[in-house]
């Protein structure tokens, strides 16, 4: 993993050796603080670990004071473009964290009363450097958003946040396709040791972005660049963390919830409604924050197999579903009270703590 700072978002570490983080955004209108505690709630229950909300204006600023009250515990961040005063109505109300482009609010003497509020209070600040809000003149130079120019950008912000004496900063290059975001995030990974929030910009649906950005962010992130992740999609934000999680647990950078291998069935296949059998069985156990590796597969020809290197498993042969248990055959179930027995086995484990035995101790699990 690449050698980064470590930043704060209230007791998030961000950089530094931590797990990276998985972080998303609310939709609603800010104002509207009901909807927003809501979604912000329905988010921390999928497993974000940060939230940021759009302050566009002055009575989004304002609503950010009983936000804060009502979400006490929910690291914050406060989304701001040019106003340097809702910055500080922000921090004012308490937020861990800002976004924004210092180089875009103004005034030197905005700038550093920002700076210095955000110093006082140990919250840090994300650059986001957008390809599509680029300055310019570097617009002007490079022709278009290049990740040079992004880099460029980015070099631009960290150095007023520097010359401030600012180092709590994190910083994201984001564009909307794969190959500029890769190639600008490696080349500021190599300029600074800052910690990078990464994504995809307005990647697309929940379909087409969720690819992009398991792309674009499994690249880098194995290649061990990034600290923090957000995937953009144009779907509910908590599908979005469900995304991210899934980005991580790939890579087994983290570990969270239920992870289940289902084979992909064939001509062999021996139950009938295998999809929904894996459908139910993964709407069943979502609640479960522990991590619990199941497999779920349509015959003998590989389910013993996967059933070993799972803390659950289950493979049917002629409609019926012989339970494993770490390995170890448990006993069998009809194909109609599969999804029941299946469920229950799995809550039990995880009550129990007879999970995760398989050998992987890179693993970092939150809770
Ligand atoms: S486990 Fe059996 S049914 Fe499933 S894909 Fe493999 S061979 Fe086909």
């Amino acid at each position: 993993m690449r050698k980064t700072r470590a930043v704060f978002v209230k007791d998030v570490q961000i950089g530094g050796g931590a797990p990276v983080a998985v972080q998303s955004m609310t939709k609603t209108d800010t104002t509207d603080v009901e909807g927003t505690v809501k979604q912000i709630e329905e988010m921390m229950r999928a497993g974000c670990e940060i939230v940021r909300v759009a302050v566009p204006d002055r009575e989004a600023a304002i609503a950010l004071k009983e936000i804060r009250r009502r979400v006490p515990d929910v690291p914050l961040v406060a989304d701001i473009h040019f106003h340097y005063r809702f910055a500080l109505m922000a921090l004012d109300a308490g937020v861990d964290k800002l976004r924004l482009n210092p180089g875009n609010i103004g005034a030197h003497e905005r700038v550093r009363e920002v700076v210095r509020a955000a110093a006082s209070q140990r919250v840090p600040i994300r650059i986001g450097v957008n390809g599509g809000s680029l300055e310019k003149d570097l617009l002007a130079r490079y022709g278009t958003a290049t990740p040079e120019a992004m880099v460029e950008s980015a070099l631009r912000h960290i150095q007023i946040l520097e010359d401030l004496d600012f180092h709590d900063t994190i910083v994201s290059l984001k564009a909307s396709d794969v190959r500029r975001t890769v190639a600008a995030y490696r080349l500021l990974a190599e300029r600074v040791d800052y910690p990078l929030h990464l994504g995809v910009t307005e990647a697309g649906s929940a379909f087409a972005g969720s690819i992009k950005s398991a792309i674009g962010l499994g690249v880098l992130l194995h290649d061990g660049i990034g600290d923090t992740i957000r995937v953009s999609l144009a779907a509910e934000p908590h599908e979005e963390v469900r995304v991210g999680w899934e980005i991580l647990k790939s890579l087994e950078l983290r570990e969270r919830g239920v992870t289940v291998v289902a084979c992909p069935t064939c001509g062999r296949l021996d139950i009938d409604n295998f999809v929904e059998i894996v459908t139910e069985i993964e709407r069943r156990l979502a609640h479960i924050k522990e991590p619990l590796h199941l497999s779920i597969m349509g015959c003998a020809v590989n389910g013993p197999g996967e059933a070993h290197d799972s803390d659950l498993g289950v493979t049917f042969g002629r409609g019926v579903g012989m339970i494993y248990k770490n390995g170890v055959p448990m006993r069998k179930v009809a194909g109609a009270d599969i999804v029941e027995a299946f469920v229950r086995e799995a809550e039990k484990l995880v009550a129990e703590g007879a999970y995760a035995k398989h050998d992987e101790p890179q693993l970092v699990q939150i809770t």
